[in-house]
């Protein structure tokens, strides 16, 4: 067989520990056979990131924004005890907080639906897509202890030196006090990421706040997606016959609950990270959740939701075979090389991203998977648990 060509190459940010080894797999056994795979590699993995400084993060973003279409792979965010395992010179940062900012993205977080592993909520029949804005609100924010009686003030100084001031509380004993701030600049950006995504997924798109309660900051979101709904997306989604659909978030809670799914719901930073786990471990499984950074400007980087997998990584450096569970790295591969096919115009490419999907879903649905899963598995016949290496193959088998 004659395998298949690519034209622009992907971005492969590749990782650390356990992910690591299942990238390696990946790419041996589901894509190398079947596909001229190009990439432009960077190696995000931790001692490289030490040996150049955490430049070679920098630089796989700029290829990001340059190519347009990244892979990542889970890696590692040092802490004290990392620092120490890997001899690091400094603490580096994120890399998915330093990708993110060279972006300006917005997260998607989708799980990955099976028959015979069902979430949690049984009328949730397709998957529910949480948009999760990653910038300001409560990660930015400024707080105090107060520690007696006085007045806490809202002060804001204008570069002409103008002042203008207002009462948060006249405080009559201890208590607390928090500043938080988000600029128009990124709710903007949100908020086109969020209009894109549906469009490019053609799901209807909700999106939810407190304006009620917070009637300047909450509803500044509000009020921005609507004017950019109204004026740059509204025929569009008309057209695909989708909805835009607001609504506070308590009400949207209640919907999605009641809800058969099938949707993307845009989110503020903080109710992204709280629904996000939610929806996540309602769905099933960490190991099923796929992720993906898109930027205003229409970069996309696709990755798993879940980390690097440490505790199996130690288990398989003493030489066991591990069953840890590929499915969302390998869907971060199948979202880049569709998108890739997408944007260069190679159908085949696309339909070999689909193919790939489908084989590995229909791997698990027929009762082959890893450990994790086990648990969860409702099919008639026991589930046959396997290894990772062995479920890659099955899953080429059936290709
Ligand atoms: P984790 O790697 O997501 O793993 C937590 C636990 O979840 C695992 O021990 C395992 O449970 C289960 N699990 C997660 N993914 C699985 C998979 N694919 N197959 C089977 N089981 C899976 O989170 P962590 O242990 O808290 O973090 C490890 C490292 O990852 C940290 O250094 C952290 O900085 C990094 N991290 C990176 C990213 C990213 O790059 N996007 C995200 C999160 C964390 P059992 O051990 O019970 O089997
Ligand atoms: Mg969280």
């Amino acid at each position: 067989m004659e395998k298949l060509k690519m034209i622009t190459p992907l971005v492969e940010m590749d990782g650390d520990e356990m992910t690591r080894i299942l990238w390696q797999d990946i790419k041996e056994i589901l894509l190398m056979p079947y596909l001229e795979l190009k990439t432009e590699y960077y190696d995000l993995g931790l001692p490289e990131r030490e040996r150049t400084g955490d430049q070679v993060t920098i630089d796989s973003a700029e290829a990001a924004k340059k190519y347009g279409v990244a892979v990542k792979c889970a890696t590692i965010t040092p802490n004290g005890q990392r620092m120490k395992e890997y001899q690091l010179s400094q603490m580096w940062k994120s890399p998915n907080g330093t990708i993110r900012a060279i972006l300006d993205g917005t997260v998607f977080r989708a799980p990955i639906m099976v028959k015979g592993i069902s979430p949690v909520v049984k009328n949730w029949k397709k998957p529910i897509i949480i948009a999760r804005h990653a910038f300001g609100d409560v990660y930015r924010a400024s707080e105090k202890r107060i520690t007696g009686p006085g007045r806490a003030e809202l002060v804001f100084t204008a570069r002409d030196g103008t002042e203008s001031r207002q009462t948060i509380c006249d405080f009559d004993g201890p208590g607390v006090i928090q500043g938080q701030f988000n600029q128009d600049s990124s709710i903007r950006s949100f908020a086109h990421a969020c209009f894109r995504f549906a469009l490019d997924m053609g799901q209807d798109l909700w999106f939810s706040t407190k304006d009620t309660i917070s009637k300047q900051y909450d509803h500044t979101f509000k009020d921005l997606f609507q004017e950019i709904y109204d004026r740059e997306y509204k025929a569009l989604f008309e057209k695909k016959g989708l909805e835009y659909f607001y609504t506070l978030i308590d009400d949207a809670v209640a919907r999605v609950i009641r809800s058969e799914g099938g949707f993307l719901w845009a989110c503020k930073n903080y109710d992204g990270d709280v629904m996000s786990d939610m929806v996540s471990t309602a769905f099933g499984s960490l190991a099923m959740m796929t992720s993906v950074l898109v930027s205003p400007d229409g970069k996309y980087e696709y990755e798993a939701a879940h980390g690097t997998v440490t505790r199996h990584y130690y288990r398989y450096l003493k030489g066991e075979q591990t069953s840890t569970n590929p499915m969302a790295t390998l869907f971060a591969w199948t979202g880049a090389l569709r998108k890739r096919g997408e944007l260069d115009g190679l159908p085949d490419l696309m339909a070999f991203a689909d193919r790939l999907e489908r084989a590995a879903i229909d791997t698990i649905e027929g009762g082959t998977m890893t450990g994790d899963l086990a648990g969860l598995w409702e099919g008639k016949t026991p589930a046959r648990v396997v290894t990772s290496r062995d479920f890659l193959t099955a899953i080429a088998e059936r290709l």
